[in-house]
C-alpha cells in the first residue's frame, strides 16, 4: 500500500516509445579494440574516452533521430554495468583500491585482477550470454555515491541535444546479484545491507533531480526468476521509500527475462510512476497485470519487441498484447522486452545473408524502427501505419510458410520411437567397451582441442580470405593432427583425441556445416568485457548434408592403435549460443539438431571411431529462471542428448563434457544424458561434484578434472596425485578417468606438455597402488 507520502511533483513527460537498453561495444567493436589497445599500452586514457564519447554520441543521437520517444542513457559501460554500479556505490573491494591506481585503472584491476590482487569473478548475467561481474559485500561494506556516471552521462547527452533517461541498476537485484566476502561471516547475506544501500540510491535520485533528469530506469531483473518472501519485502521496502523521495525524476522500474510474478504486485502498490514488463519472455504478464488497481495510475512499457532474439516481430500480435493493457494502465508505451544488448547492431549490413531469410530478421536498430511504428500504431491508429504493417505481415507470412522446411526431417522426427533415445544396459556396455578398448584403470585422456597455434589460426584465416586451396588447407591441418597424435603418444595417454585445429567455435563450426543456419560477418555481442561473440542463426529445419567430422578423425585414428576420441558439438549447447527460430517449441528445434548429429556419431563409429564426446557445456545455462519451468527443460534436453548418442552399438563408448562443477538442480539429468563417461570440471572444487553424483547413485565413468586449465599455472605432480587420490575416494579406479578439467586450446605448449605429463604420471602412480 502507498501510505508513504509521496512528494507532490510535476507530472513528468510521458515516457513514449523507448528500448531498456543497447548495444554498447561500437558497431565495429570500436571498444573492444580500444579497451585492448588501453589495456596493452598502446593507445592513453585520453584516447580511450574519446572512442566511448564517440560510441555513446552515435547511440544517443541515432535513437533520437529513430524517433523513440524516451532514449535510455547511461547504458554505457567500459567494462560491465554491474561493476559500474558498484563502483558508483563506493562498493569496490579493498584489494583493489590498495593499488593506489587512478579510477579507470583500478575499474580495469577488478575487472581483469592485478599482481596478487584475484579479479571479481564472472558469473552469467541471468539466463543470457552475457556474464557480469560478481561484487563482494560484507557486513563491513559502507556505501557511498562515489561516481557520478549517471549525471555525467545525462549532462553529456544533453550537451549533445539528447535528452536521455539514465539506466541504472535497481538497488535489490544489485544486492542479490552481488556474494558474500570471503571474510565475511558465514551466515552474512548481501541484501541484508540493503538499509545501509538504500540513502546513496536516495542521494543519487535527488542527483538526478537537481540534473534536470524526468525519468530514471531502475532495473530489477532478479524478479523473473523465483524470490522469496523477504526478497519480494526489500523490493518492497525499497520502493516505497525511493518514491518518497522530495524532487525525484520520475521512477520506472524494468523487469526482463521472464514474468514478473508476484513482484509486479509489489511495484503496482508503491509510488514508482512506471514498471516495464517484458511480454516475450513473461507472456503471462498481461493477465497479470490485469488484476492490478494500483496500475490505474502508471504508466505500462510493454515489452512486446524480442530485445533477445532477431526475428522480426510479429506487429499484429504485438499492438494486440499492448491494446489489452490500455484498459488496464494508467498509460501504455512501447518498448522493447529487455535491453537490446544482446542484439548486434544493424542487419542490413549482413549482405551475404541470403535476403530471404534476412528480410526474417531484426538487429538493434531494426528494433528500435519497430518500437516506434508500434507506439505510432497505438497512439495514432493502425490507419497511419497501414502500409508498413502489411510490409510486416507478408513478410511474417512468408517465413511461416514453406521456407526452411524439410520434410525429411520433418518425417523423421515424426517417426522416432522411444528406442531412438535408449541405448542398453549400462554393465553390458562397459563390458562390451571394455572388451573392444582394453583401457587400464585411471584411463587419461583430454576434454579434446590442443594450443591452436599461430600457424593454425593463419591457415584458417587464409583459406576464409581465398587464399588458401582447399587442398593446401587440408594438408596443413593433417599434419597439425598428426603433430598432435604423436605428442600424446609421447606423453603416453590412453585415449587420444584429433586437437580441433579445424575449429574456430565449437558451435559456429558445427553451425557451418548443417543446413538451417546462417552466420554474420558484422553479428557481433558481447559476452563480457571485451569479449564478444558472433552467434550463428538458427533459422530452418536442420539437416546434415554431408559429413563434418569424419574425415578429421579418422585420418587420426589411422596414424595410431590408440583409441582416438570424436568429437562433437551436442544439441543444447548448439542452441544455447545461437541466435534460435522462435516459431516451434525449443525442443523441436533440438531434436532436429541431435538428429543431424547422430547421423555424425553414426558415421564417426562406422568409421572405426570406438570412443565418441558429445560436449553438453551449457546443458545448465539454459536452465529456465524459474524452477516450476526446469523439470520440461531438462526432459527436452536429456531427450535431444540421447537421441544424438544412442545410435551406436554397446561397445561404442559414448562420452560428454560439461564445463562446471555445481551441478544443483541439473545432477539427475546428467545421470539422465546415459553417457558411459562424463568429464566435469573439478580442480577449483577440489572433487566436491563427486559427493554430488554419489548420492544420486550414478555409476557410470567419470573425469574430474585434475589439471585446471583456466589458469596458466602449471600444476606438480604431487598436486594432481592428491587429487587423483581424492576422486578415488568416491569412485573406483576403473570407473575414474583422469584429465584436465576443459579443452587446452586457450592454453601454450610450453604449460600443456609438464601439465599432461604430470597428469598421466599422477594416474600411473596411483594405478601402481590399486
Ligand atoms: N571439446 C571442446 C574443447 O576441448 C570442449 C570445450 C568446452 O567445454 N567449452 O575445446
Ligand atoms: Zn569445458
Amino acid at each position: 500500500m502507498t501510505d508513504v507520502p509521496t512528494t507532490p511533483r510535476p507530472a513528468p513527460t510521458p515516457l513514449g516509445s523507448t528500448v531498456l537498453g543497447y548495444p554498447r561495444i561500437g558497431r565495429d567493436r570500436e571498444l573492444k579494440r580500444a579497451v585492448e589497445a588501453y589495456w596493452a599500452g598502446r593507445i592513453d586514457q585520453d584516447e580511450l574516452r574519446r572512442v566511448g564519447a564517440s560510441i555513446r554520441s552515435e547511440t544517443w543521437t541515432g535513437l533520437l533521430e529513430a524517433g523513440l520517444g524516451s532514449v535510455p542513457g547511461n547504458t554505457f559501460s567500459y567494462y560491465d554495468q554491474v561493476l559500474d554500479t558498484a563502483v558508483m556505490l563506493g562498493a569496490v573491494p579493498d584489494r583493489f583500491r590498495r593499488l593506489g591506481l587512478d579510477p579507470l585503472d583500478t575499474y580495469f584491476a577488478a575487472a581483469r585482477g592485478r599482481g596478487d590482487a584475484a579479479p571479481l569473478e564472472m558469473t552469467k548475467w541471468f539466463d543470457t550470454n552475457y556474464h557480469y561481474l560478481v561484487p563482494e559485500l560484507g557486513p563491513d561494506t559502507e556505501f557511498s555515491l562515489s561516481d557520478d556516471k549517471p549525471v555525467a552521462e545525462y549532462r553529456e547527452a544533453r550537451a549533445l541535444g539528447v535528452t536521455t533517461r539514465p539506466v541504472v541498476l535497481g538497488p535489490v537485484t544489485f544486492l542479490l546479484l552481488a556474494k558474500r566476502a570471503e571474510d565475511a561471516p558465514e551466515d552474512f547475506t548481501p541484501l541484508s545491507l540493503l538499509d545501509r544501500l538504500l540513502p546513496v540510491y536516495e542521494r543519487l535520485l535527488t542527483e538526478l533531480g537537481e540534473a534536470g533528469v524526468e525519468w530514471v530506469q531502475l532495473d530489477e531483473p532478479a524478479f523473473a526468476a523465483d524470490r522469496s518472501e523477504g526478497d519480494l519485502a526489500a523490493l518492497r521496502a525499497a520502493y516505497d521509500r525511493l518514491s518518497a523521495v522530495a524532487n525525484r525524476p520520475a521512477l520506472l522500474v524494468a523487469g526482463y527475462y521472464g514474468d514478473l510474478g508476484p513482484a509486479l504486485g509489489v511495484l503496482a502498490d508503491t509510488g514508482v510512476e512506471a514498471v516495464a514488463v517484458d511480454l516475450v519472455a513473461g507472456p503471462s504478464s498481461v493477465d497479470d497485470l490485469t488484476g492490478l488497481s494500483g496500475l490505474r495510475t502508471k504508466t505500462v512499457l510493454a515489452g512486446v519487441v524480442d530485445g533477445r532474439n532477431i526475428w522480426r516481430t510479429d506487429l499484429d500480435a504485438a499492438l494486440g498484447a499492448c491494446a489489452t493493457l490500455l484498459g488496464v494502465a494508467g498509460s501504455v508505451h512501447v518498448s522493447s522486452s529487455a535491453p537490446l544488448l544482446h542484439v548486434p547492431y544493424d542487419v542490413r549490413r549482413e549482405t551475404r545473408i541470403d535476403p530471404t531469410v534476412r528480410s526474417w530478421l531484426a538487429f538493434a536498430e531494426q528494433k528500435v524502427a519497430e518500437v516506434v511504428l508500434l507506439e505510432r500504431a497505438l497512439t495514432g491508429g493502425t490507419g497511419e501505419v497501414a502500409e508498413e504493417l502489411a510490409g510486416a505481415r507478408e513478410v511474417l507470412a512468408g517465413r511461416s510458410s514453406a521456407a526452411g522446411r524439410n520434410h525429411q526431417v520433418r518425417a523423421q522426427i515424426d517417426a522416432l520411437r522411444p528406442e531412438h533415445r535408449t541405448r542398453g544396459d549400462y554393465e553390458v556396455r562397459a563390458k562390451a567397451q571394455q572388451d573392444k578398448l582394453g583401457l587400464p584403470p585411471l584411463a587419461t585422456t583430454t576434454i579434446g582441442s590442443f594450443p591452436q597455434t599461430d600457424d593454425i589460426r593463419r591457415a584458417r584465416a587464409l583459406r576464409r580470405a581465398g587464399r588458401l586451396s582447399e587442398d593446401e588447407y587440408r594438408r596443413r591441418m593433417r599434419i597439425e593432427i598428426e603433430r598432435v597424435i604423436r605428442f600424446q603418444e609421447d606423453i603416453g595417454l590412453d585415449v587420444l583425441v584429433h586437437g580441433e585445429p579445424e575449429r574456430n567455435d565449437m558451435v559456429q563450426y558445427f553451425a557451418e556445416h548443417l543446413d538451417g543456419f546462417a552466420a554474420t560477418e558484422h553479428g557481433w555481442v558481447q559476452s563480457y568485457g571485451s569479449r564478444c561473440v558472433r552467434p550463428p542463426i538458427l533459422h530452418g529445419d536442420v539437416s546434415r548434408p554431408a559429413p563434418i567430422t569424419v574425415d578429421w578423425s579418422s585420418y587420426a585414428q589411422s596414424l595410431t592403435d590408440r583409441p582416438v576420441k570424436g568429437m562433437l558439438t551436442g544439441p543444447v549447447t548448439i542452441l544455447a549460443w545461437s541466435f534460435v527460430r522462435d516459431d516451434q517449441p525449443l525442443a523441436d528445434t533440438a531434436a532436429q539438431v541431435a538428429l543431424a548429429l547422430r547421423g555424425e556419431v553414426r558415421d564417426l563409429e562406422a568409421a572405426g571411431l570406438r570412443v565418441i564426446q558429445v560436449d553438453e557445456p551449457a546443458l545448465r545455462e539454459l536452465l529456465p529462471l524459474r524452477a516450476a519451468d526446469r523439470a520440461a527443460y531438462l526432459s527436452w534436453a536429456v531427450d535431444a542428448f540421447r537421441l544424438a548418442t544412442a545410435g551406436v552399438s554397446d561397445g561404442t563408448q559414448i562420452h560428454t563434457h560439461l564445463c562446471y562443477s555445481e551441478f544443483g538442480d541439473v545432477i539427475e539429468a546428467i545421470d539422465g544424458l546415459d553417457a558411459d563417461v562424463t568429464t566435469i570440471e573439478a580442480a577449483r572444487s577440489r572433487m566436491e561434484v563427486l559427493a554430488d553424483l554419489h548420492e544420486i547413485g550414478y555409476r557410470r565413468g567419470v573425469g574430474p578434472g585434475v589439471y585446471d586449465i583456466h589458469s596458466p599455472r602449471v600444476p606438480a605432480v604431487e598436486e594432481v596425485t592428491g587429487l587423483v587420490e581424492a576422486a578415488l575416494a568416491a569412485v573406483p579406479g576403473q570407473r575414474l578417468w583422469i584429465n584436465p578439467d576443459c579443452g587446452l586450446k586457450t592454453r601454450g605448449y610450453p604449460e600443456v606438455e609438464p601439465a599432461l605429463r604430470a597428469l598421466v604420471s599422477a594416474s600411473a602412480t596411483a594405478r601402481a597402488a590399486l
